[in-house]
């Protein structure tokens, strides 16, 4: 783009030069001249920092946006983008003369400028929010935003260093990932280097100088290569076209502070890029290559077959020269390059007469699917401007591991993501209800790392929820948001449920007691008495006698202000009972399923595996995983939906596990009550019992489900039965 260089003062003439070179209908050219006078009436009387009149910043605005082929709506707005904000204009006079859909974009870009911040550290996370926002409705405005913001970066050397360090830091952090993930590279290289030479001047200068010291061995390299490739192209049958490229400074230093490299390591690495005309000749002309230089393993990159989430395609590849120096050669089509250079605007570039912009909207929602994470963030209002950073520090500017779904939908994650924030990605409820995944079409534990190329499926079961360990496992910051915020949601769902029930708790032990709760329980008083347990309000209060942090004989006290006694009575056996039912579903991570803790599963009814036995995972299609013993006979038939399982010792010998006996005994008087007797000498609690005695009323067949610690604890039981007389089998049942 040879005009993001230039700094002069131009004329309305330079822009029309280039505009006339797409935009031929008399009426649209006519619009952009209409813009420039009015704009130019509006601002007549207001001089840029430099000196310049305000009208040559608004030509360069327009300059820009004609290089990146936008439509003559666009244009227009480029030219009045600082009438709104800077001059006095009547809103219905503006629509009237440039209609609905010109004012709209430039209020918002006004919008934009306006954002008002209250200190330094809100500035940094809630500024980019909001300009996320302002910009999602068309994207449009953001290459207005854009454009205005790289001419005010090529004249800042008129603004105080205050400001030149906030609006640099400010174009590093929003305007140049932006342009980025727009594939703008060009654009993007330029507001890099601008910041940079702001932000950092000392090591911006050493940068430059040392680029500029190496420049003529480079050059030499470079061009001994260009000619000896060219020379083999040149024996087939081939269109290309070769040159050398050099890269812009802040990659450099980039790659120097961030991959810690020398600048000597960085510098090494000689560019070359080749076009060629259709795709088959770029991977023609890769086999040319790489049959004529060592290329280096690992280095080979296909993003014609794996387009980047920006769009962009090319191959690259890095091969070993003649003289042992490495060369980075990147192979395209000219359509690739100019994607490459210009993005979105390549790839949407305004043609007269099948040109619709709500079309295009929704194209570029499509292929940039961070895009679409733009527009939600407005509807999202329970998530604070931080975390709205990082979501888009981590997911948008850093993605880079691409996966497919079983359809072949590309997804980008950021590096080391896993199944589940593949999806969290699909879908939240997909998340949500996740059980198992298979990448590759093989069942792995939800913690891999997920690696370019996975195809990625993932198991659900409608009634499972997430796990907490989930949120150490997940990578990106939006399944991080989503999984924290179920548990948000659960928590303040349990409370309120909690102070409901502790309410009720209260109001039965009052009257238990034979007190009034009308007389006791009203927000006042209870709230007086709050101070003594340290708690601040009625709810607190309620949701602590919920959680027994206040007991009820404490709280009765306290609001009767009479003494009464701890009785037995208070451990009734209701509540024993509800304890022990507590305990007995809370057993969920006792079971270590493909590898990880945490998963959800459930004991299979089947065969009810004890602690001891030996198990195995069936990963269901609607129930999560089934745990069966690896012996069971239902197992055999679940081949391939197997996924391996172990008990976790520290937690599984705590617990309690169900077991089906089946007693086969001839037919005598209390054979019952010794059976019964044996199992209370086991420490055995018998869950069920029943007995059936065979038709020619000779045997009996005992069938009792029993509660045991592990299969030790089991076997010896049975042993004790078998030396029951007239006992005659014992065996663990399947059903
Ligand atoms: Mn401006």
């Amino acid at each position: 783009m040879k005009t993001f260089g230039k700094n002069d003062p131009i004329t309305i003439d330079d822009v029309l030069v280039e505009t006339d070179k797409y935009i031929k209908k008399p009426e649209n050219r006519q619009l952009i001249l209409d813009a420039y006078e009015y704009a130019k009436e509006k601002h007549k009387n207001q001089v840029r920092k430099s000196g310049d009149p305000y009208i040559v910043h608004l030509l360069h605005v327009a300059l820009t946006l004609s290089d990146l082929k936008v439509d003559p709506q666009t244009i227009a707005a480029g030219l009045l983008h600082d009438t709104i904000e800077d001059c006095d204009v009547d809103e219905d006079a503006f629509k009237e003369k440039f209609g609905d859909e010109i004012y709209h974009l430039v209020e918002s870009v006004t919008k934009i400028g306006k954002l008002k911040f209250n200190d330094e550290k809100e500035y940094l996370a809630s500024n980019h929010r909001k300009i996320f926002i302002a910009m999602a409705s068309d994207v449009r405005v953001i290459m207005i935003k854009l454009a205005d913001r790289l001419h005010n970066m090529r004249t800042l050397q008129f603004m105080s260093e205050e400001k030149q360090r906030k609006i640099s830091q400010e174009t590093l952090e929003v305007y140049a990932p932006i342009a980025h993930r727009l594939g703008i590279s060009e654009l993007k290289n330029e507001l890099e280097d601008l910041s940079f030479r702001y932000l950092d001047n000392t090591k911006y200068k050493e940068i430059a100088s040392l680029v500029e010291q190496k420049k003529a061995e480079r050059d030499a390299h470079v061009s001994k290569m260009i000619d000896e490739i060219s020379e083999e192209l040149d024996s087939h049958d081939i269109t290309y076209n070769i040159f050398g490229r050099s890269k812009h400074l802040y990659s450099i230093y980039k790659k120097m502070t961030v991959k810690h490299k020398r600048f000597a390591e960085i510098f090494d690495l000689l560019a070359i890029r080749i076009i060629t005309d259709t795709e088959v000749s770029c991977y023609e002309i890769l086999g040319y290559i790489h049959a004529k230089y060592k290329p280096i393993p690992g280095r080979f990159k296909d993003y014609i077959a794996m387009p980047k989430t920006n769009m962009y395609q090319s191959l690259h590849t890095t091969i070993v020269g003649e003289e042992g120096l490495i060369y980075e050669v990147q192979i395209r089509t000219k359509k690739m390059d100019d994607v490459a250079e210009r993005g979105v605007a390549a790839h949407w570039r305004y043609k007269e007469n099948q040109y619709q912009k709500d079309i295009q909207q929704k194209e570029i929602e499509e292929q940039l699917s961070w895009f679409k994470d733009f527009a939600k963030m407005s509807e999202d209002s329970d998530s604070d401007a931080k975390d709205m950073m990082n979501i888009i520090s981590n997911d948008i500017f850093e993605a880079n591991v691409y996966v497919m779904s079983p359809k072949g939908r590309v997804i980008a994650l950021p590096q080391g993501s896993t199944p589940l924030d593949f999806a969290y990605r699909i879908h939240t409820d997909v998340g949500h209800q996740t059980v198992g995944a298979k990448v590759n079409n093989v069942l792995v534990p939800l913690n891999t790392k997920l690696k370019n190329g996975d195809v990625v499926n993932i198991m659900t079961n409608k009634n499972s929820t997430p796990s907490e360990d989930w949120l150490k496992i997940v990578k990106s910051g939006h399944a991080k948001q989503k999984i924290r915020s179920y548990f948000v949601k659960k928590k303040q769902k349990e409370k309120e449920e909690g102070i409901v029930k502790g309410k009720q708790l209260l109001e039965d032990e009052l009257i238990k007691r034979g007190f009034d709760p009308k007389e006791y329980m009203n927000k006042k008083h209870v709230e007086s008495i709050c101070g003594n347990f340290n708690l601040h309000s009625e709810q607190d209060f309620y949701y602590a006698i919920y959680c027994k942090s206040v007991t009820l004989v404490q709280a009765v006290e306290k609001l009767t202000h009479q003494k009464t006694f701890h009785s037995l009575k208070d451990l009734s056996l209701k509540s024993l009972f509800n304890k022990k039912s507590k305990k007995n579903s809370n057993k969920q991570s006792s079971i270590i399923v493909g590898g990880m803790s945490g998963m959800k599963y459930s004991l299979s009814k089947c065969c009810s595996p004890v602690y001891g036995d030996e198990i195995v995972g069936y990963v269901t299609k609607n129930d999560g995983v089934k745990i069966h013993r690896k012996d069971c006979p239902n197992v055999s038939k679940m081949s391939n939906r197997l996924i391996e399982a172990k008990w976790d010792e520290d937690l599984s010998k705590n617990e309690q596990f169900i077991a089906n006996i089946e007693i086969i005994s001839t037919n005598r008087n209390y054979l019952l009550s010794d059976i019964v007797t044996v199992a209370s000498q086991n420490k055995i609690s018998i869950d069920g019992v029943n007995s059936q005695v065979s038709d020619d009323k000779r045997n009996v067949t005992t069938i009792m489900k029993v509660v045991v610690k592990n299969t030790d604890h089991l076997k010896a039981f049975m042993t004790n039965l078998r030396k029951i007389e007239n006992v005659l089998d014992v065996k663990r049942l399947t059903m």
